[in-house]
């Protein structure tokens, strides 16, 4: 069993994109602007966009964070995002999910320009990703991609199952697999909340994503030998032993499921930091793109 480590990918993604920042910098090109929009105040947002932000400085981008309150109304972020849109400096805009109960997020998330849409959440950058063009890619799924490509896991004619279908991560996901390229062209299984006999349709996976939001619910009956396992799940569980109060907690039985695996992602360690190297990512590429 090999570990997929998100700590070592994320950091060689990182690295690559601080070496074509410089130059780009070298060579007179402005310096890539990913802007973060924070409504309110919950605990893992904050870390999140904390990491963003910290992750921008190290690969040499220049970042904004934009806080507002949680009782603003859709009408003030809708001038937020405007601003932001207008801004040449900004290359990339980010609105941290969720917002607030008063607030579309489907409305804010389609106002984002599709130029600017790092989070490739927009249903332009769906579309065009669903047809196999040239896209921002939703960074979660985009950062799954990355992890397969560095340790060349073989995906071709491979069954892959998709816990969850979710627009950030379990439908995306799903489609990027499917597509005729490198990670990809396998036969993929979507799974949701209503889906019958689940274990059964894991136990025929070579391939397993657990996007769900349900901490160790990928146990090892579930998994067939040398399955290639990545779980994207994060939640925060009680934990009085942590200074936090909270452990993070994967979607899968880690210490049971491993064993089986050929690979697998650890949480944390693993998606979460691919993530937001994927995101810088697409706000490099939203720079060059000017
Ligand atoms: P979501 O709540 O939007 O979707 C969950 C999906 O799981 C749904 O499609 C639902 O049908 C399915 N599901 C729920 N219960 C199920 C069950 N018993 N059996 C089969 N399917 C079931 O969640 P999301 O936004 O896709 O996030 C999923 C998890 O991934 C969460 O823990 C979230 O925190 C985490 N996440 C991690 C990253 C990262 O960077 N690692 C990014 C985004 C989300």
């Amino acid at each position: 069993m090999q570990i997929l480590d998100g700590k070592i990918v994320s950091q060689a993604v990182k690295d690559a994109i601080k070496i074509k920042t410089e130059a780009a910098k070298s060579a007179g090109k402005k310096t890539p602007h990913l802007a973060a929009i924070l409504v309110g105040s919950n605990g893992a947002s904050e870390t999140y966009v904390a990491s963003k932000v910290k992750s921008c400085e190290e690969v040499g981008f220049k970042s904004s964070l934009i806080r507002l309150a949680d009782t603003i109304t859709e009408a003030e972020l809708i001038t937020a995002i405007e601003e932001l849109n207008a801004d040449l400096d900004v290359d990339g805009i980010l609105v941290q999910l969720p917002l607030p109960k008063q607030i579309s997020e489907a409305k804010i998330i389609g106002l984002i320009h599709p130029d600017k849409d790092v989070d490739g959440f927009h249903p332009m950058s769906i579309g065009k990703m669903v047809q196999g063009l040239p896209t921002f890619i939703p960074a979660t799924p985009y950062g799954i991609l990355l992890m397969l490509e560095h340790y060349k896991i073989d995906t071709k004619g491979k069954h892959a199952v998709v816990i969850g279908r979710s627009n950030i991560v379990g439908r995306p996901i799903s489609i990027l697999l499917s597509r005729n390229a490198y990670p990809g062209n396998c036969t993929v299984t979507v799974c949701h909340s209503h889906t019958h006999n689940l274990k059964e349709i894991c136990l025929q996976a070579d391939i397993i994503v657990a996007a769900l939001g349900i901490p160790g619910f990928l146990t090892a009956d579930m998994v067939k030998e040398n399955a290639v396992v990545v779980d994207v799940g994060i939640t925060r569980v009680k934990d009085d032993t942590k200074k936090s109060g909270f452990a993070i907690k994967g979607d899968v039985d880690f210490a049971n499921v491993a064993p089986k695996c050929s690979y697998i992602t650890p949480v944390p360690g693993g998606v979460g930091l691919m993530t937001i190297a994927a995101l810088l990512m697409n706000t490099f590429n939203a720079c060059e793109q000017k």
